[in-house]
């Protein structure tokens, strides 16, 4: 076959595989995009596992008529303009790529109403670039439909809708243990499965962390809060007494974004060392803030994984903060240790 350029629509879908990998990527991409747009609500609503519909709306700037266009285009992007700002972005996205790769596998409709404008527009881009009048009272509304539905190899990789809405459910976790200040609604099939008030203070802090992370987190939970050298590590570890089998309450973040790191984490994991054994994992949320020029966000097209500038610093700064917090509880005989 002679050499040919890909057209743009194939373009977006061999892109979209990197990013749409399954319904809760969606979820994940729509809900940073609502938290880019300083919304103070999100409402996230899935119907059959995301499978028939996902639909996330938030009360945050809205777009303008005239640049919905461009918002699902592919590379096209409000956060960054230039290398330099790349380096030390601070918005959760920078790729431009989210809405226009999940158009380019479903049926999107993207709703939204600018804070300076009358009224609200919408977009399909699958049947019409035209934006058109639509009803909506602030912020943004994104509809997802019929994923897949013209790309069966991709479709036959879904799973179960229980099994799909797993993973939302994990995603959903994930970004609202991101911020404190921001309420999250989750339901499915015409339930709803969560409603998170936007905590201030402590307390509330620690009640959104024990009823997202569930079992009995709050009652073996220690606080870590520890700075060094223009870091800081803070959030709560459990006692080794609520390890797990599984590696699945583990939520580490960097600079408010959610990651998963082999660096950090066996940073928490060597703090354990002698403390669990091999097969048991421990449960944690982590919150990792530092200079956003020393981590490198864009290491990953799902923006799960970063990358440290000084990764041995890092490692060590949660291994050693870890440890103290785990040591403190050592000491205390009264507090809870199953070891
Ligand atoms: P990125 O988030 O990397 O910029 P996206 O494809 O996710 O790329 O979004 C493209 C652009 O659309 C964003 O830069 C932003 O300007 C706009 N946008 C997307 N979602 C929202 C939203 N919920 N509220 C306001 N603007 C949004
Ligand atoms: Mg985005």
């Amino acid at each position: 076959m002679p050499i040919r350029r890909l057209d743009d629509q194939l373009i977006s879908q061999i892109a979209a595989g990197e990013v749409v990998e399954r319904p809760a990527s969606i979820v994940k991409e729509l809900m940073e995009n609502s938290l880019d747009a300083g919304a103070g609500w999100i409402h996230v609503t899935i119907e059959h596992g995301g499978l028939r519909r996902i639909v996330v709306a938030d009360d945050g700037n809205g777009i303008a008529r005239d640049d919905l266009g461009l918002a699902v285009a592919r590379h096209a992007t409000s956060k960054i303009d230039s290398l330099d700002a790349l380096e030390s972005v601070a918005s959760l996205g920078f790729r431009g790529e989210a809405l226009a790769s999940i158009a380019s596998v479903s049926q999107l409709t993207l709703t939204s109403r600018a804070v300076d404008a009358d009224r609200a527009y919408a977009i399909t881009p699958a049947t019409s670039a035209e934006p058109r009048p639509a009803a909506l009272d602030r912020g943004t509304r994104v509809e997802v439909r019929e994923l897949f539905a013209r790309i069966p190899a991709r479709r036959k990789f879904l799973r179960a809708p229980a099994t799909e809405f797993a993973h939302i459910r994990k995603a959903f976790n994930q970004l609202a243990l991101s911020r404190f200040d921001i309420g999250f609604v989750l339901h499915h099939d015409g339930t709803e499965v969560a409603r998170i008030a936007p905590a201030h203070g402590p307390d509330a802090m620690q009640q959104r962390v024990d009823k997202l992370i569930g079992g009995a987190f709050g009652d073996h939970a220690v606080a870590v809060d520890e700075q060094a050298a223009g870091m800081r590590l803070s959030g709560w570890i459990a006692t080794p007494g609520f390890s797990r089998g599984q590696a699945d309450r583990q939520y580490s973040y960097v600079n408010h974004r959610p990651i998963r790191d082999k660096v950090f984490n066996h940073g928490v994991r060597l703090a354990y060392r002698d403390l669990l054994h091999n097969q048991r994992h421990p449960a944690y949320v982590l919150y990792l803030t530092l200079d956003a020029r020393q981590v490198d966000v864009n290491a990953h097209p799902a923006k799960a994984e970063v990358r440290f500038r000084e990764s041995r610093l890092v490692h060590d700064f949660v291994f050693r903060s870890v440890g103290r917090a785990l040591a403190a509880v050592e000491a205390k005989p009264h507090a809870a240790r199953e070891v």
